[in-house]
């Protein structure tokens, strides 16, 4: 069997450029005798690949000096709780709530500070993004949280919140490298790479060098204070060496395609003829309010448990695959990375109109 069309919404989808050539190298690293899951973290030659991973991400994504890449392990997971040791000076947090993941971090941060969620949209099962141009935050809140884009409910934060002049974290696992971003509006971003950079088990925190400090809460472990990993270039203990050295070819995968606005572009072409598809027929129904609408994930339902479990299946067998939706919206999701190709969004949406012509 040949490649697929791979749907999923993570891990997801590489660049086959990038796979193609760790399979080269896989054996015998550029003349050195051993592939990169078999040398030290402390080499010579390891140092390079993490050197210029860091250099090619900071000129793809123009991160000023005056912020740290960290590469880290734990998941995204691990810096909902990273998140409010390190920055907790006030006791003090804003969460907005768009989502399970944005969900998830703000009642872990509960444990840690007087978390407050000053906005969510579970009203209406996460399918938009709650005005936030004039929201109610404590004064003496140390951050504002927001997951940018929503991987399960198919939602994209395409205005900033008005923090009113506090630090904003964002945790951006299912957009990241997909469009520009003006950095210096954060304090922290971070992301799970397995969405849309790399490989499972590296996570790439983006943080503005004054947040780096000693001050963290007592309780905060060793590996969870990100001075660590910053005093020790992400080299405290050992990193996850080859997912960063997959990450590495991905960022010079980007830079050789044209870089985060060629990305932008190129996502931007393939959502618009998906959504365009799903706006013009009555079959599908897309989920989430059209202002808000990820370029990214897309989920879209049929109302119909049996059908969805039939387009699914016919799906698979037609080479497209990871197209069941989320357990908690049901029906479909479509995950159109950077690393999903046109051709492959159009297979997609001829599929659904012959499935469509079929049972409707
Ligand atoms: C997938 C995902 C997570 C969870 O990532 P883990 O690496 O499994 O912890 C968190 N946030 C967002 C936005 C995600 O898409």
């Amino acid at each position: 069997m040949g490649r697929v069309y791979n749907f999923s919404a993570g891990p997801a989808v590489l660049p086959i450029e990038v796979l193609k050539e760790a399979q080269e190298e896989m054996l015998d690293y550029r003349g050195c005798g051993m592939s990169v899951m078999e040398m030290s973290h402390r080499g010579k030659v390891y140092d390079g690949i993490i050197k210029e991973a860091e250099a090619d991400l900071r000129e793809v994504m123009g991160i000023p000096d005056n912020y740290k890449v960290l590469f880290l392990q734990g998941g995204a997971h691990q810096q909902f709780s990273a998140v409010p040791m390190n920055l907790s000076k006030n006791g003090k947090a804003a969460y907005i709530v768009t989502g399970q993941w944005a969900k998830r971090a703000y009642q872990e941060a509960k444990k840690y500070t007087d978390a407050v969620c000053v906005a969510s949209s579970e009203d209406k099962t996460f399918s938009y993004i709650p005005d936030c141009s004039d929201l109610d935050i404590p004064e003496d809140a140390d951050y504002v949280y927001i997951c940018e884009n929503n991987t399960i409910y198919g939602t994209k934060f395409w205005e900033l919140p008005n923090t009113k002049g506090h630090e904003l974290v964002a945790d951006v696992s299912s957009c990241f490298l997909s469009e520009p971003i003006d950095v210096t509006r954060y304090g922290v971003i971070y992301g799970g790479v397995q969405k849309n950079v790399g490989p499972a088990g590296v996570v790439i925190a983006i943080i503005r060098e004054d947040l780096i400090t000693d001050d963290v809460l007592p309780c905060t472990p060793t590996m969870l204070k990100w001075k660590t990993q910053a005093d020790n270039d992400s080299l405290y203990n050992t990193p996850p060496c080859y997912g960063i050295y997959i990450c590495g070819k991905v960022f010079k995968w980007i830079k050789a395609q044209g870089g985060l606005t060629a990305m932008k572009e190129r996502n931007e072409k393939k959502a618009a003829i998906l959504y365009e598809y799903l706006d013009s027929t009555d079959f599908y129904k897309g989920t989430v309010a059209k202002k808000d609408r990820s370029i990214m994930n897309v989920p879209f339902v049929i109302g119909d448990k049996e059908l969805e479990a039939k387009f699914v299946k016919e799906a698979e067998a037609n080479g497209l695959i990871g197209l069941k939706g989320h357990r908690s919206v049901g029906g479909m999701r479509a995950s159109i990375y950077n690393a999903m190709s046109y051709e492959g969004v159009e297979a997609l949406i001829a599929f659904m109109k012959k499935f469509e012509a079929e049972n409707a």
